[in-house]
This record gives structure tokens, C-alpha cells and sequence, in this order.
């Protein structure tokens, strides 16, 4: 990611770290890049459009032009009215992205010249000059009444969420089945011999995420509550697994399933077994401890996102 904003830099783009897109203004056009980490797809949009509406036929025809002519990085350009889009798909190549952006570039140039291209909104798609702004996690190139209407939008959106409290009963349920969730697949996973590590990280996500959804609004003690909460279901289900691997060694014995849970403290203090036990848990505990972390690294993203509105340039 850092070089992917070092690239951007050097040909004087300007990057936002908490989005991961980067932007600039040339010749009064207002570029994003937007970088999907899922697909690797960069997303070239660049707000212009020809002022004659059938330039806009003959411009199609030149994206189409422009995009066959490098299949093998570019997956899909078109223009919708308001914007180019080009996305660059550069997943197998060395990621050159300063080559893709001025590329980019000069093909915006050449539409301003060839098709009468002219800077507007991304939104209204009126003429004029946009500006690039940020909005919550998207950045995008609006006119000055557009940018009213979203900050409005946005106010109004802020209003109705300070007025949700949270709802610590039901959240505290939700955690609960989250957790509960997390604990089944530790036992699923288990009892199938598979390495049930990852099970670990999912009983802390499904927890935090119970709690969100359920108790309607994540707060500070909220994660912590669905962490702890989590964690406690991860170790019963842990426990639960324990025992049904004890009645499996022992049931050509006559014990019952009960009698082998009761067996579950013997097996824990067996200093053979012990060793076992903690390779078998402890990779549990550290994937747990990483799902915990990226549900901190989540609820402090989305506090700084929300209600962002910054004018970028
Ligand atoms: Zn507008």
C-alpha cells in the first residue's frame, strides 16, 4: 500500500490513507483512483464529458478504442455520462501504476481536445469546475450545490444516528449467538481433525458483529463487552471439544458421555497430554487475538470515517 501511494505521489497525485484512493485536478478534470484490494482492480474515474451530444457516441468509440488496444491491462472503460471509468486490472504484472495513471491522463487530455470534454460533477454531471472532496470513505469530484446537498444529507444522517442508543441487552445477545457461532465451528473444525485455528478469529468477529447488529450502535464498552463475551464461548466450546474427544477414546470402555466430560480436569492436569493440549489451543488463542485486533482496527476506522467531509482540492 505504501507504494502505491509513493507511486501516486511522485506524479503528483494526492493520496488519503483512510480511504486508500488517491486524486488530483488536471486541466480543471477532477481524477480518483480507487484501489479494490479483493479484485486489484484500479479504478481510474476522471469527471468530464463532451458538451455535444454526439461527441459522445464518437467518444465511446475512442474508450472502446483505447481499452482494446491494452486487453491485457485494462479490464473495462466506459463512460457514463458524467465520468470516464477506466479499471486498470494490473493483479499479474509488476503493479506499474504511474504508467497506468498517465496513460490515463494523456487519453483525458486527448478527449478534451478531440470530443470538446469539459470538467464537471460526478454527480449532477452539470459543467463547471468540481472539486475533489471526501465523504465519509468515498472521495469523489462534486459541484459546489451537490456538495451542499451531501453535507446536508450527511447532517441529517448524523442527527438520526445520535439518536439510536445503544441497546445493551439485545447487543449483549447478539454477541452471545456471535459467540455461541464461533464456538460451534471450534467444534466442527475439531472434531473433523481440521487445524480449527481460524475458528478462533471468527468467535471474536461473529461476537463484535452480533453485538452491531443486534445492540444497533458498536460503542467502546460494546466491543469490549462482545470480545469478552466471545472469548468465553470460544473456551466452553473448546472445553466441549475436549470431551468429545475423551468419550471417542473411551467409549469402547463403557464410559458415557457424561463420565468423559468428568474425565476433562484429569486430562487437563495430565502432564503427557498437556503439552498436546496447549499446541492444539494455542494457535486458537492467536488467531482470536488477531480477529480481536481487527475488530479494534474496524471500530477506530469507522470512528474516523464517519462524518468526515474535507475538501481535498
Ligand atoms: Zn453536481
Amino acid at each position: 500500500m505504501a507504494s502505491y501511494q509513493k507511486q501516486l505521489e511522485s506524479i503528483g497525485f494526492g493520496y488519503d490513507t483512510l480511504t486508500a484512493n488517491g486524486y488530483n485536478k488536471i486541466n480543471g478534470v477532477c481524477f480518483t483512483v480507487d484501489l479494490e484490494p479483493s479484485t486489484k482492480n484500479y479504478i481510474v474515474s476522471a469527471a468530464c464529458r463532451p458538451v455535444d451530444e454526439n461527441a459522445a457516441a464518437y467518444m465511446r468509440e475512442a474508450i472502446q478504442q483505447f481499452a482494446s488496444e491494452r486487453k491485457k491491462i485494462i479490464k473495462n472503460a466506459v463512460f457514463d455520462g458524467k465520468q470516464i471509468i477506466i479499471v486498470w486490472y494490473i493483479a499479474d504484472i509488476t503493479p506499474d501504476i504511474t504508467k497506468c495513471m498517465n496513460d490515463s491522463v494523456s487519453f483525458i487530455n486527448y478527449c478534451i481536445s478531440q470530443f470538446g470534454c469539459v470538467p464537471c460533477c460526478s454527480s449532477c454531471g452539470n459543467e463547471g469546475n468540481a472539486n475533489i472532496y471526501v465523504i465519509e470513505n468515498n472521495i469523489a469530484a462534486l459541484c459546489e450545490n451537490c456538495f451542499y446537498n451531501t453535507q446536508s444529507q450527511l447532517a441529517g444522517n448524523m442527527y438520526r444516528e445520535n439518536q439510536v442508543i445503544t441497546n445493551y441487552p439485545l447487543g449483549v445477545l447478539g454477541a452471545v449467538l456471535g459467540g455461541l457461532g464461533g464456538a460451534v465451528l471450534w467444534i466442527i473444525t475439531s472434531l473433523l481433525g481440521k487445524i480449527s485455528m481460524i475458528a478462533g478469529a471468527f468467535a471474536g468477529i461473529f461476537g463484535y458483529f452480533g453485538f452491531k447488529k443486534l445492540g444497533k450502535k458498536m460503542t467502546l464498552s460494546g466491543m469490549i463487552i462482545s470480545l469478552c463475551v466471545s472469548f468465553v464461548f470460544l473456551l466452553a466450546g473448546m472445553y466441549f471439544a475436549m470431551g468429545v474427544d475423551i468419550f471417542n477414546a473411551v467409549k469402547e470402555y463403557g464410559f458415557t458421555f457424561s463420565e468423559a466430560f468428568e474425565l476433562i480436569p484429569v486430562y487437563l492436569t495430565d502432564p503427557d497430554a498437556t503439552g498436546e493440549i496447549i499446541y492444539n489451543h494455542f494457535a486458537g488463542f492467536i488467531t482470536f487475538i488477531l480477529g480481536a485486533v481487527c475488530c479494534v482496527f474496524q471500530y477506530n476506522n469507522d470512528k474516523k470515517v464517519k462524518n468526515r467531509m474535507i475538501k481535498l482540492m
